[in-house]
C-alpha cells in the first residue's frame, strides 16, 4: 500500500488477510494447522493432506498477518496510511470480514481499555486510529472539530449504540420514532435520531467505544441476539480549518469508518437454504451487496446498487470517489474452519 493519493484511479481498495492464533483450547486438542503465510508478506497457502480429500491453495493479497502477528503490525502497515488520507479530506472505511470466532471483533476493539494510563499492546483498531488522529491534530495545531457515531445493524434495523438508555431501540418505547436513514441531498446519507457526540479528547472516545460496545453486549442478553448476526459501524467525522496559500480560510472534511462485519458463515448458509428467517436473508442482503459493491468499485464499472442494503445506504458517502477501504479478511488456522476459510479467501480475493 503506498498511501499515496491515486487521483487518477479515484478508487482504492485494499484487501489485506490475518490470521489469528490457535487458541488455548485447539493448541489443548492439538487441532492441525492447515494455514500458511510466507514471509514476504502476501501469499496466504491452505493446504489439507488427507489420503481422499487433498487441498493445496495460495492466495495472494495486499498485505498478509500470520498467526504471530500482533495488534500494532497489523495497524501500522494496513490501518496507519489510511488515517492520513481521513486527515487530507477523504472518507474511508476499514472492514473487518470473516467467519465468527476468526478475530473480527479482536481485530477492530482489541483490548480498548487504558490501563493505569498505558495504552495496552491488545489494543485494537479503532482506539489506534483514535489516538494517531488526536496525535497528528495535535501535532500539527490544527483547530478541528470531531464527532463520532457507533450503530449496530441488526435484520436491517438500526440500533444507536450511544443513545441514552431510555432512548435505546432494545427497550420497547412507542413515543419515540424509529432511527431511520434519509438521504442527504449530497451523495450522503443522514441517520435521523442518531446520537452524535462531540469529542475532544482521546479519552472520551475510549469511554464511548467502551460504552457502544458494553450496550451490544446487553442488547445481545436482552433480545436474545447473536453478535454474529449484526454489524457494528464506528464512524468519526472530522473537520479542520485550514487556510489557503492567499490566507482564505477552508474547511476540510474527513471521515473514518470502522466497521465490524456479521460473521460471514451467515452469508453462505442462508444461501444454501431457501426460505429461512428474514434475518438470515437481511445478512445476506447486505454482505452480498457490500460484495457486489466493491467488486463494481474495483472495476470500476457504472452502476452501484448501494440502494440494495442499509449497511451500504449507511456507507454510500465513504464508498468510491474520493474514497479508500481497507477490507481486514480474518481467517482461523484450524483444519476444522477450512471450507469457511476458503470461502473468506474467496470473497476477500474476488474484491481485489
Ligand atoms: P469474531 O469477532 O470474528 O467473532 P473475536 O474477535 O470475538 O471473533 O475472536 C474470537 C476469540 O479469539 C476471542 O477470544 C479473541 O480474543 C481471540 N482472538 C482473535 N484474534 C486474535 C489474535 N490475533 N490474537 C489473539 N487472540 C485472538
Ligand atoms: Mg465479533
Amino acid at each position: 500500500y503506498s498511501g499515496k493519493h491515486d487521483k487518477d484511479k479515484g478508487v482504492n481498495v485494499q484487501v489485506v488477510v490475518r490470521c489469528r492464533p490457535l487458541s488455548e483450547d485447539e493448541v489443548r486438542l492439538r487441532t492441525p494447522v492447515v494455514i500458511s503465510c510466507n514471509d514476504n508478506g502476501r501469499e496466504v497457502c491452505a493446504a489439507q493432506n488427507i489420503a481422499n480429500k487433498q487441498i493445496d491453495r495460495t492466495f495472494i493479497f495486499d498485505k498478509v498477518f500470520g498467526l504471530s502477528s500482533q495488534q500494532k503490525d497489523l495497524y501500522d502497515h494496513a490501518v496507519s496510511p489510511i488515517v492520513f488520507e481521513v486527515l487530507e479530506g477523504y472518507n474511508c472505511t476499514i472492514f473487518a470480514y470473516g467467519q465468527t470466532g476468526t478475530g473480527k471483533t479482536y481485530t477492530m476493539e482489541g483490548g480498548a481499555r487504558k490501563k493505569n494510563g498505558e495504552f495496552p499492546s491488545d489494543a485494537g483498531v479503532i482506539p489506534r486510529a483514535v489516538k494517531q488522529i488526536f496525535d497528528i491534530l495535535e501535532t500539527q495545531n490544527a483547530e478541528y472539530n470531531m464527532k463520532v457515531t457507533f450503530l449496530e445493524l441488526y435484520n436491517e434495523e438500526i440500533t444507536d449504540l450511544l443513545a441514552p438508555e431510555e432512548c435505546s431501540k432494545f427497550i420497547e418505547d412507542k413515543s419515540k420514532k424509529p432511527i431511520a436513514l434519509m438521504e442527504d441531498g449530497k451523495g450522503g446519507v443522514l441517520v435521523r435520531g442518531l446520537e452524535e457526540e462531540i469529542v475532544t479528547t482521546a479519552n472520551e472516545i475510549y469511554k464511548i467505544l467502551e460504552k457502544g460496545s458494553a450496550k451490544r453486549r446487553t442488547a445481545e442478553t436482552l433480545l436474545n441476539k447473536q453478535s454474529s448476526r449484526s454489524h457494528s459501524i464506528f464512524s468519526i467525522t472530522i473537520h479542520i480549518k485550514e487556510f489557503t496559500p492567499e490566507g482564505d480560510e477552508m474547511i476540510k472534511c474527513g471521515k473514518l469508518n470502522l466497521v465490524d462485519l456479521a460473521g460471514s458463515e451467515n452469508v453462505s448458509r442462508s444461501g444454501a437454504k431457501e426460505g429461512r428467517a428474514r434475518e438470515a436473508g437481511e445478512i445476506n442482503k447486505s454482505l452480498l451487496t457490500l460484495g457486489r459493491i466493491i467488486n463494481s468499485l474495483v472495476e470500476h464499472s457504472g452502476h452501484i446498487p448501494y440502494r440494495d442494503s442499509k449497511l451500504t445506504r449507511l456507507l454510500r458517502d465513504s464508498l468510491g470517489g474520493k474514497t479508500k477501504t481497507c477490507i481486514i479478511a480474518t481467517i482461523s488456522p484450524s483444519i476444522h474452519c477450512l471450507e469457511e476459510t476458503l470461502s473468506t479467501l474467496d470473497y476477500a480475493h474476488r474484491a481485489k
